[in-house]
């Protein structure tokens, strides 16, 4: 919980002279009412003002080429909504739904590819918003695979969902302005900040003095705690989308602690992991909430570790009484989701654990068991479970 020391005077005078007000209008009550009643007034009380938002959040969109291969239609055009059913109904009533765009939209124009330098459809990112996704990071080490072009081009696609469907992305921008703006956004009465980084670009980097263009914090974390600073004076919450951590490795690794530590103490309230391809541990840090990697949203990777993902979710909860206010991220659970494909790599779908069977994943209850306990390893007051608002919960 932090307390917002913004307009502390004010505050402070307000509630004084509320108080007083009260104090004397009860005694006048009191007296009054012995002796006439029309002499009664109503009584000033000062309630707090309660305002809630809930936050869900998954992993990486990993496009190879398998996965958009499957999402052509007889008419050539691409459409992954499909694949993303369970997961829109898992999320379904959530204000605020955020995942890790790993592969650049740069769409066909520019020429689809896969591993190792990616392009993928933008349909790819219309069927995520039209799942409900409206906050995406976009700061990967795939972020120039395809040049100041790819970025161009994506942004330019998010910046039209932004404007259609008001989805927030952080990450890649064209302009230092851009880049260095600390945006306020609003839901429920609640403000907030989004921002997103990763370790690197995979040996890629922008050209000299276009450095804005992807969010890199190797070399520059101390403008990436300098961002969360002045988001943590300017927003009630703080959400940091991190590209971070050892592939392949369950296990957090010692940057991931520093920085977790250094971006909880500059004010981060949600620090949201990506990168690994496998899940890692939640964890409380002071006030704010670490989920180290949340593991793949969708890929068509082979092993099982990296066909199963997470997916989280907070109640973020403001409380203002006069201009006082604080606020906590409560609630945290999480839950475990698995890719499914056919041999073949075909009919690709983001199943829910709690939606599946043997014949989907064989041995599915000892293997949630097992990666529950990966979740919990570092954090036992984490939830797991309690993720769909909306219809029967497990
Ligand atoms: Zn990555």
């Amino acid at each position: 919980m932090k307390s917002s020391g913004k307009r502390l005077p004010l505050s402070v005078l307000t509630l004084a002279v509320l108080l007083s007000l009260s104090g004397c209008s009860s005694a006048a009550v009191a007296t009054a009412s012995a002796q006439a009643s029309e002499t009664r007034r109503p009584v000033p009380t000062l309630a707090p003002e309660e305002y809630t938002a809930e936050l869900f959040f998954t992993g990486d969109f990993l496009i190879h080429g398998a996965v958009y291969a499957d999402a052509v239609q007889a008419d050539g055009s691409y459409d992954f909504s499909g694949m993303l059913a369970e997961l829109k109904e898992l999320s379904a009533g959530y204000d605020l739904k955020y995942y890790n765009q790993e592969t650049i939209l740069g769409g066909t124009e520019l020429g689809l590819s896969s591993y190792p330098q990616f392009n993928s459809p933008q349909e790819a990112g219309d069927a995520m918003v039209a799942a409900g996704f409206n906050l995406v990071s976009t700061a990967t080490n795939h972020s120039l695979d395809m040049g100041v072009t790819g970025i161009e081009r994506s942004v330019a696609y998010w910046q039209e969902q932004e404007e259609a469907y008001g989805v927030h992305m952080a990450g890649t921008y064209l302009s230092w302005e851009e880049q260095q703006a600390i945006p306020v956004y609003e839901v429920n009465g609640i403000t907030y900040t989004f921002l997103s980084w990763t370790y690197g670009c995979n040996g890629l980097t922008a050209p000299a003095g276009e450095e804005y263009l992807v969010n890199v914090y190797a070399g520059r974390q101390e403008e990436l705690l300098e961002q969360i600073r002045q988001a943590d004076a300017l927003s009630d919450f703080v959400i940091v989308a991190m590209h971070w951590g050892t592939e392949y490795s369950m296990a957090v690794n010692e940057e991931q602690q520093t920085l977790a530590q250094e971006m909880a103490a500059a004010g981060a309230d949600v620090i949201i992991g990506n990168h690994p391809h496998v899940i890692e541990p939640v964890q409380r840090i002071g006030d704010a909430v670490c989920w180290y990697a949340m593991g793949n949203m969708l890929s068509a990777q082979n092993n099982q570790e990296n066909l199963i993902g997470m997916v989280g979710a907070v109640t973020l909860h403001k409380t203002a009484l006069g201009s006082e206010v604080t606020t906590s991220v409560e609630n945290p659970r999480a839950d475990l989701i698995y890719t499914y494909y056919e041999p073949g790599y075909v009919n690709f779908r983001v199943i829910p654990f709690d939606r599946l069977d043997d014949s989907l994943l064989p041995g599915c209850q000892q293997l949630e068991t097992s990666y529950d306990q990966v979740i919990t390893s570092l954090d036992d007051s984490v939830v797991i479970g309690g993720i769909r608002l909306e219809g029967e919960n497990e």
